[in-house]
């Protein structure tokens, strides 16, 4: 399988090319060439799996000319090593929680699937990668957790120093060996500067094979897919698809699940569940393409104006906006209503849902309203722990923390301090690393 450039800009490169270069040299995003083809019998047989085995089967099309199938099959089960329950809240409403690895969002599936890939496809090279990575928050955890231990690679996260949440800088700090946490003295701005300038440095390019781990790479996205292919595995009603809600920001999650859906998987309607950052519902609107400045909410990792995966959306349905509304419903909701569903979800079924949660709860009861004959799941995207705080002053009940907090509250921390200049950061990568 080839992948090609959404902007047709350049020719199309293998799949070890694409998880190398993350983004297509024209800054267009990587599309498969064509539509994976599974076994006979497959998707039917789906049910009777293990998640690794779907795992695996999902992702041979696209890997298997570049990972032989037993590294492969190492990293499929690396992939989705943790539970991911499919919860029953009520009467035709289902959770699928997403939380429950190691830095407790969605997004870890996918760093640790990239991880191991770039681990392999850079053990014959006669010097390290760097990964250069700014967060300004969940991202950096699920990439530190994700490439630590990953021989041949070195990690380094930039992340505003005082502007992260406690459990978030715990997650970023508490790793070492290859992986280097900076706080950085300034704003998430500043360190993502200040990772573009190092990119555009060609200094640094001579000194050091830079990489970046960005949400595009296809090694982060396509695994996306198997959350789709678990949801339809552990769906308890023959004979009526799951409609899925997903809280959505870069549209990366859901535009794997349109990618699924397309390559055969049988799943009801796909709804984008979003905070006031309403791009996308929008667009679907009215046809008009209208990004307005990013507001903050209290869904934070939803904060996206202009999602980088509609790009991708688009170019699955070749462009055309009403073949994208007869596949994608899209929802928006302020927080006010994000608090009250909070409440509203403890009240009537005593499950705690997180703010993104929320959001997937809501677009997912106003579509079964318009549509009563259905039943559906929201994709529970991140441990409500995360914002433990909020979800007790919204709710009015702690929430109970995992045990994997506590020893991380025990760990040492380890994070450098630097000044938000690029040359602060060019002698650390020079000093340290290179
Ligand atoms: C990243 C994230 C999202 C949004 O996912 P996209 O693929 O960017 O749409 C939703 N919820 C949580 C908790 C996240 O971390």
């Amino acid at each position: 399988m080839k992948f090609y450039s959404t902007h047709k800009q350049t020719p199309a490169v293998s799949f070890r090319e694409a998880v190398i270069l993350g983004q297509s040299p024209d800054k267009g995003l990587f599309m498969p060439s064509e539509l994976p083809v599974y076994p006979k019998g497959f998707m039917e047989a789906v049910p009777r799996l293990s998640r690794e085995e779907i795992a695996v089967e999902v992702m041979k099309p696209y890997a298997k000319a570049d990972l032989p199938v037993p590294v492969l099959a190492d990293i499929c089960a690396a992939a989705v090593d943790f539970p991911m329950p499919l919860v029953e809240l009520k009467k035709s409403v289902y959770a699928l929680e997403l939380f429950h690895g190691p830095t407790m969002a969605f997004k870890d599936t996918g760093a640790r699937f990239m991880s191991r890939c770039l681990g392999y496809f850079v053990r014959n090279m006669n010097r390290p990668v760097t990964v250069l990575v700014a967060t300004s928050g969940d991202t950096g955890g699920a990439v530190a957790d994700g490439f630590a231990g990953v021989d041949g690679v070195e990690v380094v996260i930039l992340f505003p120093k005082g502007k992260v949440s406690e459990i978030q800088e715990l997650q970023l700090t508490t790793h070492r060996r290859n992986i280097h946490s900076i706080a950085v003295h300034g704003s998430f701005d500043d360190c993502q500067r200040m990772v573009k300038e190092a990119f555009a440095d060609p200094d640094l390019q001579k000194q050091l094979f830079l990489t970046s781990a960005n949400s595009i790479n296809v090694a982060r996205w396509l695994p996306q897919q198997l959350f789709y292919f678990f949801t339809y595995r552990d769906w308890p009603e023959r004979g009526n698809l799951p409609v899925i809600s997903i809280p959505s920001g870069n549209f990366g999650n859901i535009a794997a699940g349109l990618w699924a859906q397309k390559s055969g998987l049988p799943i009801g309607a796909l709804i984008a569940a979003c905070n006031q950052n309403d791009t996308v519902p929008r667009y679907l609107q009215t046809g008009q393409f209208e990004a307005r400045p990013t507001v903050p909410t209290i869904s934070n990792a939803m904060d996206v104006s202009l999602p980088s995966n509609l790009a991708r959306i688009m170019d699955m349905f070749d462009h055309g906006i009403e073949q994208v509304k007869s596949r994608l419903q899209a929802y928006s909701f302020s927080d006010q209503e994000t608090a009250d569903a909070m409440k509203q979800i403890q009240q009537t079924t005593g499950y705690q849902a997180d703010p993104h949660g929320a959001v997937g709860w809501l677009a997912l009861e106003a579509y079964l309203r318009a549509h009563p004959s259905v039943n559906g799941v929201f994709f529970e995207t991140a441990h409500p722990v995360k914002f433990a705080s909020l979800v007790k002053e919204i709710t009015g009940q702690p929430v109970p923390e995992p045990g994997s907090i506590g020893a991380l509250r025990n760990s040492p921390v380890h994070a450098i301090d630097m000044q938000p200049t690029v040359e602060a950061l060019k002698n650390f990568l020079v000093s340290r690393i290179a």
